[in-house]
């Protein structure tokens, strides 16, 4: 019997489990997939003699956070590189550089539009800053920051894609977690000066050299030496729990059911599905709050070319909505192992509900439907496709609609009765996290067991 139980292989419970085991405790990691990494993997394609790695929409690695650099930096062993970011917009047909290069910006819009967006930027300083008009939903957050029509120029479009709502309907969270400190006087300090704060326009970034995965499959591989174990294709059926304390589990390991009665368990897995596992069921005002709490899904298709090179950039955006994806990544441009000499892959990412029209669709359906599109930019021709694969992910995105917070709340209050329970992650937390905010959820739940425990 092992003492402590950590659900889910993704970045938080892999750092957890790293953590707990070089300070000498045994426990057992479930995973439901095949393989550990979480939505942070690398996968590998195997093409007569060739490989083609992808990561499940490609990782960089930043964080200010210079303990959490130099964590993963020394298990790593410092084998990662740096690479020179270049992002590029596809907006009405024309190309943009991120962050924006101002003569290309202004070749591309020309004098009326810019001047109307300095116009709109203006008023918003007045309406937002002056008058302080409350800021209740995720449009208003960044009508304020941008003006009007630079936001509907080049950020509502790509955020309506990915989320597959209105920018009204969704809580200003998001914004104030992931594009914290980009407005329009920021991107023109960075633009003309070179300042620049904000996560969203760093230059640089960290990548291993095969792929984003490389350091969750090291973790593995250290936690493994230890007393923890790593159990793949197993996952919890059942939680079991009495008096405001998860008392046991029962898991499905290669089509046996077996349980394990942990001291403490620490969850990285979807929190809805954590709490339709409990048993006996929590009160029925959990359970709405849970099913009220909504995940966006992706599909993918990984393409791989006999050409050279497709860009120089390592992720194209396309917001406009005729465009059935919402981003494409070149892997050879983040690492050159990540293609074979001479060949390389485009990873094309299209953002989903479950069940919905993309999602349904087989491989050789979202091909055509994709296809056409590359053809008519000049990146790849049918000629030029060696292989593609297709494959989808749930609880992607946790979705921060207007009243997810009160929902999260009375979810949280609840597990936060349980003693023995902690629940860390993107997943878990409901939270939109980066990999360096996981890994370091991962590491201050080991950090608070260590400390209980002493
Ligand atoms: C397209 C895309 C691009 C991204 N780009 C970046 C980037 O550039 N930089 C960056 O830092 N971050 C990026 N991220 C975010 C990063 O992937 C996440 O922050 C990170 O993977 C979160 O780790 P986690 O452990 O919290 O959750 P996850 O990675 O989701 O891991 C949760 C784990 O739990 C497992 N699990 C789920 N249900 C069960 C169950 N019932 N039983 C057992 N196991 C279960 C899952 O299989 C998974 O292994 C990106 C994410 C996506 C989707």
């Amino acid at each position: 019997m092992k003492k402590i139980l950590i659900l889910g292989a993704g970045p938080a419970g892999l750092s957890c489990g790293m953590e707990l085991s070089s300070n000498g405790y045994s426990g057992v990691i479930l995973e439901k997939n095949s393989k550990i990494g979480g939505l942070a993997k690398t996968i590998k394609f195997e093409e007569n003699y060739y490989t083609f790695r992808t990561d499940i929409g490609p990782h960089r690695f930043f964080s200010k956070n210079k303990y959490i650099h130099s964590y993963i930096s020394n298990i790593l062993d410092d084998k990662w590189i740096d690479v020179k970011r270049s992002t590029m917009q596809y907006i009405d047909g024309k190309y943009f550089d991120y962050p924006i290069n101002p003569l290309q910006a202004f070749k591309n819009i020309g004098l009326i539009k810019t001047i109307k967006f300095c116009i709109d930027y203006l008023k918003s300083v007045i309406i937002y800053i002056i008058f302080k008009k409350k800021i209740e939903t995720f449009e208003e957050y960044i009508f304020s920051k941008f003006g009007k029509s630079l936001a509907k120029f080049n950020i509502t479009n790509y955020t309506e894609k990915v989320w597959g709502m209105s920018c009204k309907e969704l809580h200003p969270d998001w914004a104030k977690e992931r594009i914290k400190g980009l407005s329009f006087f920021s991107v023109i300090k960075n633009m003309l000066f070179g300042i620049n704060q904000t996560k969203s326009l760093v230059q640089y970034f960290k990548y291993p050299e095969n792929g984003t995965g490389e350091i969750y499959e090291t973790i593995g591989e250290k936690i493994c030496t230890t007393d923890f174990k790593i159990f793949e294709n197993t996952y919890p059926i059942k939680i079991i729990h009495n008096n405001n304390k998860i008392k046991k589990i029962e898991f499905k390991i290669k089509n046996l059911v077996k349980n394990i009665e942990p001291e403490h368990i620490i969850s990285s897995i979807p929190i809805t599905e954590f709490i339709s596992l409990m048993n006996p069921k929590p009160p029925i005002k959990i359970l709405n709050a849970s099913k009220n709490l909504k995940w966006r899904s992706q599909v993918y298709l990984f393409i791989t070319l006999n050409k050279k090179r497709v860009t120089k950039n390592q992720w194209i955006y396309f917001p406009n909505i005729n465009i059935p994806f919402g981003r494409i990544s070149e892997m050879k441009n983040f690492s050159k192992k990540m293609s074979p000499k001479n060949k390389t892959s485009i990873l094309i990412e299209y953002f989903t509900w479950e069940n919905d029209k993309i999602w349904k669709m087989n491989k050789e359906e979202i091909f055509e439907l994709s296809l056409p599109f590359f053809e008519k930019m000049n990146f790849f021709k049918r000629s030029d496709v060696r292989k593609y694969y297709h494959f989808k992910k749930k609880f992607v995105y946790p979705v921060y609609e207007l009243n997810y917070k009160k929902n999260l709340k009375i979810i949280e209050k609840y597990l936060n009765s349980f003693s023995n329970l902690i629940y860390i992650g993107r997943p878990g937390k409901f939270k939109y996290t980066n990999q360096d905010q996981s890994i370091e959820m991962g590491i201050n739940a080991a950090k608070k067991i260590i400390n209980l425990t002493l």
